[in-house]
């Protein structure tokens, strides 16, 4: 199974994906864990990328398709992936099409989680993540069971350095400008699947499900 999450910054794409790639045992394809994997050890993509993101800004698409490219063409990927905050422009969607169809692939579901911009704030400056593997909690809707440590591997929880609330609103006015029209560019292709994200973590995943088992 392929799939995209779509939605906007808050929206809850890295909680379901966790979920979803561990139900599904497919890789989880995050392009902001790569770049801010990038940027912790210093290397020239994450100086470069770091520049982009400390303002809310894309990352350049010349930079940013080659990376999934070589991340797709990857062994376990074979049997599927989860990309999760990529496609963010058009221009990525069709590259990221030519790419499929060049290897006899195609994306499946395009899943939008949907959350209208009121709830953002809160959630985004709240979100506290694994400094290691990425993991995204929230001080007040879904706390670590130990404070200030990952459930999963233990590591601290930080603070990341885009989620105050002048580089949030920036946020959502790139997503409304650039990606929100890929909305309208998986409705075409009829693969866009749409669940309420406003509930609660779990119902969400359980609507994710639902919706993903009805499609294979
Ligand atoms: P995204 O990857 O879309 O930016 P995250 O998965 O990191 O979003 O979630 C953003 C914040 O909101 C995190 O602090 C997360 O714990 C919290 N969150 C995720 N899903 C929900 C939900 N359904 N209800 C309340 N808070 C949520
Ligand atoms: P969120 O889901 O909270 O917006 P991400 O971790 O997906 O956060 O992305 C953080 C930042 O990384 C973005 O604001 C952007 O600067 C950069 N980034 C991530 N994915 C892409 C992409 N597909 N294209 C361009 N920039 C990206
Ligand atoms: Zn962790």
């Amino acid at each position: 199974m392929n799939i995209i999450l779509l939605g906007p910054p808050g929206a809850g794409k890295g909680t379901q994906a966790k979920l979803i790639t561990e139900k599904y045992s497919i890789p989880h394809i995050s392009t902001g864990d790569i770049f801010r994997k990038n940027i912790s050890e210093k290397t020239p993509l994450g100086i470069e990328a770091k520049r982009y993101m400390d303002d809310g800004q894309l990352v350049p698409d010349e930079v940013t398709i080659g990376i999934v490219n070589d991340r797709l063409s990857m062994e376990d990927c074979k049997n599927g992936f989860l990309l999760d905050g990529f496609p963010r422009t058009v221009n990525q969607a069709e590259a990221l099409d030519l790419f499929l169809s060049s290897n006899d692939k195609k994306i499946d579901t395009a899943l939008l989680i949907d959350v209208p911009k009121e709830f953002i704030l809160e959630r985004m400056t709240g979100r506290r993540v694994c400094s290691a593997c990425g993991a995204s909690y929230h001080i007040k809707f879904n706390p670590p069971k130990a404070e200030g440590k990952c459930d999963i591997c233990g590591s601290s929880l930080v603070q990341r350095k885009d989620d105050t609330e002048e580089t949030v609103k920036e946020r959502l006015d790139v997503y409304d400008r650039q990606t929100q029209p890929l909305i309208q560019y998986y409705k075409e292709q009829n693969i866009l699947e749409t669940v309420n994200g406003t509930e609660e973590i779990n119902t969400v995943f359980k609507k994710v499900c639902d919706v993903l088992g009805a499609v294979k």
